[in-house]
């Protein structure tokens, strides 16, 4: 329960109903509030969704009212507790399925919540999962697993995961949190997750085959052939009144905001989104700021100052900052129609944490990336960027910083790594335009994507 992980289950929710399955979709109250607009614009259309709410137990596992969703923990340290509350979710939902009829065909539920698996053997409906990752990651992260070749070196030694289709290599330190696990201690429910994935009978992923298809053949060995890839979902948001409201209110006026797109020159812009749940301490945001001064284009910059919300604010006005790039800056405070800012053609590069979701936008909006992984698989999504699809430049961070520990941060980026990652990306020389086609390509590839869809629900009998 996270933006990350219903964002992209919504607009499946609305790909599945578009090739003509009746869809339910099951969330708690303040998830609901963030998408019945675009599920009742759905509907409106003739699709066949409804929305159905479970309360969620905030109280019970000891979280503060109003924390239905990751980002909207006011600290990463209430994790367990969040988890928590995701187990208790069991009964409730069991109570929904005694009475929906029909009975389900399947039920698709993000892995992470692995009682889905004992619900569906009760029921004796097949449990179909979703992660939200590229199937890269998951192939990487499979043979991790099995091979355990992180546990024989030391944290910041080189390593190549054996077995892969190209030599991809990482230090321990950028690892997932499953194999470098960070000070908030969620191991046992990531065994869990482990444990009843295999029992799934089968995974969707958002992704489409043209991107990662050496990747996604080696995981469909090893998963008996029932790995589905249905994306990229975020083009089923797919008008700009879809767009503007994905995933939550945005923070800016959807109108204001392209007007101010157009008066830009085509590709000249930088958009700066770390995605819904990195929070950069102070110092790392001065950075960030300052390297999009010093490039000298124009960027919209989205901010989730958290906890350190005041001290990033006082820094902005003390130093100047807005006021001095008001004339080719935009700040968003909160949530940012992405989707919608991706695909306007003024915007010229994307400076990503490498969140699957935010990647996998950026190559679908024909972009080149500026990379800056911070925590979970997005060393791993920074690898395929800019080593195999080689669309991007990164700015050089070194090792996963764990939701919650942004204080502890030791990559210090720098301002000039992040001036310099921009201006190769925005490079008008043969590196930067051959960057430009490579990135333009992938974005022509994923037409027509959905076929796997059909083959999915023809399995299935829906
Ligand atoms: N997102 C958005 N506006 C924001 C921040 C995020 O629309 O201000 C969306 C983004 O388009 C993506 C999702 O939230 O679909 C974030 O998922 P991702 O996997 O990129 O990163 P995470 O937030 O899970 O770290």
């Amino acid at each position: 329960m996270a933006p990350g992980h219903i964002i992209p289950m919504i607009d499946m929710a609305k790909l599945l109903a578009k090739h003509g399955v009746s869809v339910t979709i099951v969330v708690t109250p303040l998830n609901a509030a963030r998408f019945s607009s675009v599920i009742d614009r759905a509907v409106a259309t003739g699709l066949s969704i409804r929305l159905l709410q479970i309360r969620f137990p905030a109280e019970a596992a000891g979280l503060p009212p109003g924390c239905e969703s990751a980002d909207c923990l006011p600290s990463y340290h209430f994790l367990r507790n969040f988890f928590a509350a995701i187990n208790m979710l069991q009964q409730p939902l069991e109570e929904i399925l005694i009475d929906l009829k029909p009975s389900p065909s399947c039920i698709i539920c993000d892995k992470h919540i692995s009682w889905t698996a004992d619900t569906c053997n009760k029921f004796q409906i097949p449990r179909i999962i979703f992660d939200g990752m590229s199937c890269f990651a998951q192939l990487i992260m499979h043979r991790l697993y099995f091979s355990k070749i992180h546990e024989t070196v030391s944290p910041s030694e080189l390593f190549a995961v054996p077995d892969l289709p190209d030599k991809i290599e990482f230090t321990k330190l950028q690892l997932p949190g499953y194999f470098n696990p960070g000070s908030v201690d969620i191991g046992d429910f990531r065994e869990q997750v482990w444990k009843t994935e295999s029992q799934a009978y089968g995974v969707v992923v958002n992704s489409f085959e043209d991107l990662e298809k050496r990747y996604l053949d080696e995981y469909r060995k090893i998963k008996g052939g029932k790995v589905w890839s249905i994306g990229p979902l975020s083009l089923f948001s797919n008008d700009d009144l879809d767009r503007a409201k994905r995933g939550n209110q945005a923070s800016i006026d959807a109108e204001q905001c392209l007007n101010w797109l157009e008066n830009r020159e085509p590709g000249s812009v930088i958009y700066a989104c770390l995605g819904s749940l990195s929070r950069l301490s102070p110092d790392q945001f001065v950075e960030l700021a300052s390297g999009l001064e010093l490039s000298n284009h124009p960027f919209i910059l989205v901010i989730k100052g958290g906890a350190k919300s005041e001290e990033i604010e006082k820094w902005i006005s003390d130093s100047g900052f807005e006021e001095r790039t008001k004339e080719r800056g935009v700040l968003i405070r909160g949530w940012a129609p992405q989707v919608l800012i991706l695909s306007h053609p003024s915007i010229g590069g994307f400076l990503t944490h490498c969140g699957w979701n935010s990647t996998l936008e950026g190559i679908s909006a024909g972009l080149p990336m500026i990379t800056w992984p911070i925590f979970a698989e997005q060393f791993l999504n920074e690898k395929l960027v800019v080593q195999i699809l080689e669309t991007g430049v990164g700015v050089g961070a070194r090792v996963v910083i764990h939701l919650g520990e942004e204080e502890k941060d030791v990559n210090k980026v720098k301002r000039d790594e992040i001036k310099s990652a921009i201006e190769m990306v925005m490079d008008e020389g043969e590196k930067g335009c051959e960057r430009r086609k490579r990135a333009k390509r992938l974005e022509k590839w994923q037409r027509g994507p959905w076929k796997r869809v059909d083959l999915l629900i023809s399995i299935l009998g829906c």
